[in-house]
């Protein structure tokens, strides 16, 4: 389970916890809280306990003393562990950090529940093209395309007219539109229906985080950007849509809780059941609609540019709002320069790399990433 110690591992770690007998866990990684990585990796007595950091290493192993848990440390003892033999492989660490590893497990030939969105935003074709050659199997976690996923079963690809995908909104959703630029991360860090990492509850409160997810809907699903619609849906219960050509529209109705994708991946193709709340929707009594501000959500506009581009554009677009993101939360740059940021980057490298046209490979896919954080972290200081 990669990303063991954050908001999707510890849903997930919850799950296998009340049923700890039917699972063999073979290895949790996290960061840098090695104090829960320890925790889970004692209670569930997993093989293996990694976390990204080498300067950690010496606290975890003190923290597992005792335990047959073998500890290691550092990005490389991460795609060892995705090296090991499993069944089933739980992509959730944060950033472009989650794609060698998911690219590693694919490699037996795994089933990979890819809660890490910037893999498919990043290099989409490369794991699904990597999946495929390996004859393993991804399924998706983020709670929209666990949505699409499931509306999608038994249908046939030719009759979707189109796919919805919903967004509540965000911290700023009721603030006025001027006063967005003034906006702090604790601010943009409290979302009004999920609880999740602090990295997506920012990007959701920029709609980078719905951005990301119209990438990831195309990349997954293989339908064309124009079949894709952003709904600002306040409540959060409906998470997608999909549109048949006989004017159906079948939805996913559910709690705001990441353990029910992330249960079903975990069960798929079977359904079991899964401890979220049931919806009481005489008591809810409504639900509302509305179509997503341009000028509010401009990451909206930047995500169809890049469908529209294509090549490597995604691994450009990743790059940049991660490298603006970590400008924000570090008080660099406004809440609004997030996304001039990304758009001066997009602008500098299709005019100098030929992104486009360029062969996505782990080593284009890397370079990219790393040009494109420079170039971002470059378009702080032009910012108007
Ligand atoms: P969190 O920030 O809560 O957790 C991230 C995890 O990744 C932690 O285990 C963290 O370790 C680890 N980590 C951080 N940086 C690195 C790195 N460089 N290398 C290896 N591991 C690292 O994130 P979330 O759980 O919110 O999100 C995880 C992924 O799932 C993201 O891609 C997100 O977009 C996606 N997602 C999340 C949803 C949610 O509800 N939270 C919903 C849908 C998708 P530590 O904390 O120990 O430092
Ligand atoms: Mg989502």
């Amino acid at each position: 389970m990669f990303g063991a110690t954050g908001s999707v591992g510890q849903s997930a770690l919850d799950l296998v916890a009340r049923d700890a007998d039917a699972y063999d866990v073979v290895a949790l990684t996290g960061g840098r809280n090695v104090v829960q990585l320890a925790k889970d990796a004692r209670a569930l007595n997993a093989d293996l306990a990694v976390t990204c950091h080498p300067e950690c290493y010496h606290e975890l192993k003190s923290l597992l003393a005792g335990t047959n848990v073998e500890v290691a440390a550092g990005p490389a003892a991460i795609a060892d562990a995705a090296a090991h033999q499993v069944d089933w492989a739980l992509s959730a660490i944060v950033g472009a950090a989650g794609l060698v590893p998911g690219l590693t497990a694919l490699s037996h030939g795994t089933t990979l529940a890819l809660a890490n969105k910037e893999s498919l935003v990043t290099a989409g074709r490369l794991l699904l093209g990597k999946a495929k050659a390996y004859g393993a199997t991804v399924l998706p976690v983020d709670s929209e395309h666990s949505a699409i996923f499931q509306a999608l079963v038994g249908e046939d690809m030719a009759a979707v007219e189109r796919v919805i995908i919903t967004a509540s909104g965000g911290a700023f959703r009721d603030w006025p539109v001027e006063k967005l630029a003034t906006a702090t991360p604790a601010e943009a860090s409290s979302h009004p229906n999920w609880n999740m990492g602090q990295r997506i509850t920012i990007d959701s409160a920029s709609m980078f985080n719905k951005a990301m997810e119209v990438i990831e809907t195309k990349e997954f699903f293989d339908v064309s950007s124009d079949m894709i619609e952003v709904l600002v849906h306040r409540e959060s219960l409906i998470h997608a849509m999909v549109g048949f050509n006989d004017g159906a529209l079948m939805a996913h109705v559910g709690p705001p809780d990441m353990r029910h994708a992330i249960g079903y991946a975990l069960h798929w193709p079977e359904r079991k059941a899964l401890p979220v709340e049931r919806l009481d929707l005489a008591n809810i009594g409504s639900l509302t609609f509305q179509a997503p501000d341009a000028a509010r959500y401009p990451a909206l506009a930047i995500a169809t540019r890049v469908m529209e581009q294509g090549g490597l554009a995604g691994a450009v677009f990743n790059a940049a709002k991660e490298r603006a993101l970590d400008g924000f939360i570090a008080g660099d740059i406004g809440f609004l320069d997030m996304s001039q940021v990304v758009d001066a980057t997009l602008d500098k490298m299709s005019s100098q790399t030929g992104m486009q046209n360029a062969d996505i490979t782990l080593d284009s896919v890397l370079e990219t990433d790393r040009l494109a954080r420079v170039y971002a972290g470059e378009a702080f200081s032009n910012l108007g």
